[in-house]
């Protein structure tokens, strides 16, 4: 099928790369110049695993080509995915503009037939707006249908999820675009759920907030084990063992971030303010969240007293491992901390550096080419991301390297009787601090 992405990004370009993966004809459309330019130079802008294998296999076999005019992806789709960003804005409420400005853009030049797909995350609600909007700019009176079809990919294995996703979720009311949307996803193989639009919508923000509650449910344990003396990854491992609850996302750690979960969840609760439903619960996982990194940053003042002119290391600046994005990585927010405090913070990530670099809050941390280089001569080491070359570091090397063996893992890399025996001061999360025996 011949199908276009609107937006460029993180889940725009893994889609259309996918999408061409399987068959399809894709163009990606993007309204940054230097974006477009890169991509059409072969050079991938962000860092997915596997992404840029995907992308020059599908350019090369002509499947897959990029552009900056939505003109001439709408003309050459039958399905139009969007694909832009959806931010939060201060109340916490999202910023639609974007959405409206492509739906607007697509209605001036829209000429036959053709299903329009949020592909976006967006309050429920949001496809009708767009309907409503093209209708209004459909200077042709072309048919076309909207669709929801919110994306579920993790960053960090996002083409993974692209290729082999846990469902595929179809909100539209008309039976022309369902069945166009099931042969567009038939190659993937993947369970369908087709729905209405106001439901598709839902289900991405309900999924996430969930996802946000696990992790607050796991963190507010850690700090009942912190102040009772059990181990959280025990307790997770015997809550998790249970089928009806499940292992993933009970890691406990320094909170959740990045560019979806913090947004998010904050637009389901303004959401459900405006519905006249408030969803009170999803303000005490952001307080827990909050509190997490507070408590993390305590721990670390507790420990070292005074942070002015101290020499810390920061490994990971991310808000995750596997990717270079650090759009609301708590990472950040703690170097910005620590560096407010007076400390002189040398930090290291895997594929974040180049990002970094432009963040004004941090521009006063030193960026160390190597985790080792990072940590020579440090008083302390935080962990902020759990990258496996992290956990896989030689900690006698480490060890020999600082100047004071204080590691703050934010992440639960380390088994603490381990760093004990080796002789460091060891502080993680949920688990007894460890002094060097
Ligand atoms: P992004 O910022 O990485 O990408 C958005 C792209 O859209 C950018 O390249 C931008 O230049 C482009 N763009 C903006 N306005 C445009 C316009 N008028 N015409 C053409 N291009 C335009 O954002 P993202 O992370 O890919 O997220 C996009 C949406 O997907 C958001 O709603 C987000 O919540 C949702 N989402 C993100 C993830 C994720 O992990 N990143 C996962 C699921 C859903």
């Amino acid at each position: 099928m011949e199908l276009s992405i609107i937006g460029s990004g993180y889940v725009g370009l893994v889609t259309g790369a996918c999408f061409a993966d399987v068959g399809h004809s894709v163009v990606c459309v993007d309204n940054d110049p230097k974006k477009v330019e890169t991509l059409q130079a072969g050079k991938v802008p962000i860092y997915e695993p596997g992404l840029e294998e995907v992308i020059h296999r599908n350019v090369s076999a002509g499947r897959l080509r990029f552009t900056g005019s939505i003109k001439d992806g709408v003309d050459n789709s039958q399905v139009i995915f969007i694909a832009v960003p959806t931010p939060q804005q201060p109340s916490g409420e999202v910023d639609l503009s974007f959405i409206e400005k492509v739906a607007r853009e697509i209605a001036n030049v829209l000429t036959d037939y053709r299903v329009i797909v949020d592909k976006s995350t967006v309050p429920v609600k949001t496809g009708e707006k767009v309907a409503e909007s093209i209708k209004r700019y459909n200077r042709h009176g072309a048919e076309f249908d909207v669709v929801s079809n919110p994306e579920f990919l993790r960053e960090g294995c996002a083409v993974a999820d692209l290729m082999h996703p846990d469902r595929i979720v179809i909100g539209a009311q008309s039976d022309k675009a369902i069945d166009l949307m099931k042969k567009v996803y038939e190659p993937f193989m993947a369970p369908m759920l087709v729905t209405d639009i106001n439901s598709a919508e839902l289900i991405k923000h309900a999924a996430n907030s969930f996802l946000a509650l696990k992790i607050s449910y796991i963190n507010a344990v850690s700090s009942i084990c912190d102040a009772s003396g059990a181990d959280i990854e025990k307790v997770a491992d015997g809550i998790g063992m249970d089928r009806r609850i499940g292992r993933s996302f009970l890691h406990a750690g320094i909170g959740y971030g990045g560019s979806c979960f913090p947004k998010d969840i904050a637009a389901f609760i303004k959401i459900s303010e405006q519905l006249g439903v408030p969803f009170d619960l999803l303000k005490e996982v952001q307080r827990i969240n909050a509190a997490q990194r507070e408590r993390f940053l305590k721990t670390i003042r507790d420990t070292l007293w005074v942070l002015r002119e101290k020499k810390i290391a920061v490994w990971g600046l991310t808000f995750k491992p596997d990717t270079d994005d650090i759009r609301s990585s708590v990472a950040v927010d703690l170097v910005a901390e620590m560096l407010r405090e007076g400390a002189h913070v040398v930090a290291y990530d895997p594929k974040g550096m180049d990002n970094a670099r432009s963040v004004a809050a941090i521009a006063k941390a030193e960026l160390a080419p190597s985790a080792l280089a990072a940590i020579e001569g440090a008083e302390a080491l935080v962990i902020a991301t759990e990258w496996s070359e992290f956990a896989n570091v030689d900690l006698a090397l480490l060890k020999e390297k600082m100047a004071t063996p204080i590691v703050f893992d934010g992440r639960n890399l380390f088994d603490p009787k381990t760093m004990a025996r080796l002789g460091f001061h060891y502080h993680s999360i949920g688990r007894a601090s460890a002094k060097p025996r």
